[in-house]
């Protein structure tokens, strides 16, 4: 490793640098805080690997790409209320700088994570979408306030039954068809919320919209 290496490595551990894949003002699409006007955090790096994966251009991190957590927080328009970081998965970085420079904003944090390292403490909001090949640490579904499960097959009924009995009570419970799937599974989808109505339905609307 050189030193330029050496200390992005350094600085990243730190949570001082973050390795920024894009910003961007949108709306929500998804889940309990669709249709919100929110402003979107993207980081590099994931190691999770989920086959249909929309985002797998998130994977590679290069050191070029990592920022100061400060120019990150400044990107942020004036009047933003909601700032949600995702990835990739957020959760391989130190969030708790970034974080903090947010709060100091008096705007809220909101993340994005399939839960696989420790949930920073700070977070306002988390919206835990749990992967079956790489299955949340047990702390982080102590920390939800949204579950998440993407439904590709039938067998992820299964999968978001065994999530749910982990998660606290008052959780919102949301069942998403994967993008590509979602002909071939909404009807099953439709059908087990309506036997099941403690489960809503979540749809991408910013892909229906053609919005980041
Ligand atoms: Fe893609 Fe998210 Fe799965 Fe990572 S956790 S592979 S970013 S869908």
């Amino acid at each position: 490793m050189n030193l330029n290496l050496r200390k992005h490595a350094i600085l990243a551990k730190e949570g001082a640098l973050l390795p920024l894949m894009e910003a961007f003002f949108t709306l929500q699409g998804e889940g309990r805080f669709a249709g919100h006007a929110m402003f979107f955090i993207r980081l590099y790096g994931c190691d999770v690997g989920c086959s249909w994966c929309d985002v797998k251009e998130s994977w590679k991190v290069s050191a070029d790409r990592f920022v100061p957590v400060e120019e990150i927080a400044d990107k942020i328009p004036q009047g933003v209320e909601r700032v949600v970081i995702t990835g990739g998965e957020p959760l391989v970085w130190n969030l708790h700088p970034l974080i903090g420079f947010i709060h100091q904003r008096n705007i809220k944090v909101h993340l994005e994570t399939s839960g696989i390292h420790a949930v920073p403490h700070n977070i306002d909001w988390v919206c835990l979408s749990p992967k079956r090949n790489k299955l949340p640490i047990q702390n982080a579904y102590r920390q939800v306030h949204e579950l998440k499960v993407i439904i590709a097959e039938t067998s992820d009924f299964d999968f978001a039954r065994s999530q749910s009995l982990k998660v606290p009570a008052e959780t919102f419970r949301y069942l998403q068809p994967e993008w590509n799937r979602s002909d071939q599974v909404i009807s099953d989808v439709v059908a087990f919320i309506k036997r099941n109505p403690e489960w809503r339905l979540s749809l991408q609307t910013h892909k229906y919209l053609n919005i980041p």
